[in-house]
């Protein structure tokens, strides 16, 4: 799987670098639009941010180098995840995607595309396994105030399919 496209757009906001190694990607859903989300990144006040965001278009933006923990994941409340470090902060081994759209939409296929393809690409580059606790969810973080984070429109089942070439997932 060849890097696929994606273009730098920065932020101010992440961390320098633990020294942990990113165990799982975490996907979460913009409620709004890719535009917005570059803006909102750039700010140094939002104090958020993610590695990626993927556009409905099919554009990949990147916001933070792998190097350095994003500010995504930060608040843990009420999760529901096997592999949660206890005391450190999820950001320090996570790399997050976050989906232009609102909680619910239907992705359309070339931002599904786009987002499998960059799934594949960080899959082999930093060793992730595919399975449901590697590749998750906000809301397995914090499951109260990211409960619709990426919310019921995220193709799960499609994407593990994908990325285990379509034999059966590993729930
Ligand atoms: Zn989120």
């Amino acid at each position: 799987m060849n890097k696929p496209n994606i273009t730098w757009i920065g932020s101010p906001n992440f961390s320098s670098p633990k020294g942990y190694k990113i165990i799982a990607i975490v996907n979460h859903i913009m409620s709004g639009t890719l535009t917005g989300t570059d803006a909102w990144f750039a700010k140094p006040t939002s104090k958020v941010s993610s590695h990626f965001g993927v556009g409905k278009n099919g554009e990949i933006h990147q916001y933070v180098n792998l190097a350095n923990p994003a500010w995504a994941n930060g608040v843990i409340n009420k999760p529901n995840w096997a592999l949660l470090q206890s005391g450190v902060n999820p950001n320090y081994y996570t790399v997050s995607i976050e989906h232009e759209g609102e909680s619910g939409d239907v992705m359309p296929e070339v931002q599904y595309q786009s987002t499998l393809a960059l799934h594949q690409w960080l899959i082999r580059t930093l060793n992730i396994p595919v399975t449901c606790d590697n590749i998750i969810g906000h809301y397995r973080i914090d499951s109260v105030n990211k409960a619709k984070c990426p919310g019921t429109g995220f193709p799960w089942d499609r994407l593990f399919q994908d990325l285990q070439g379509g034999s059966d997932v590993l729930m």
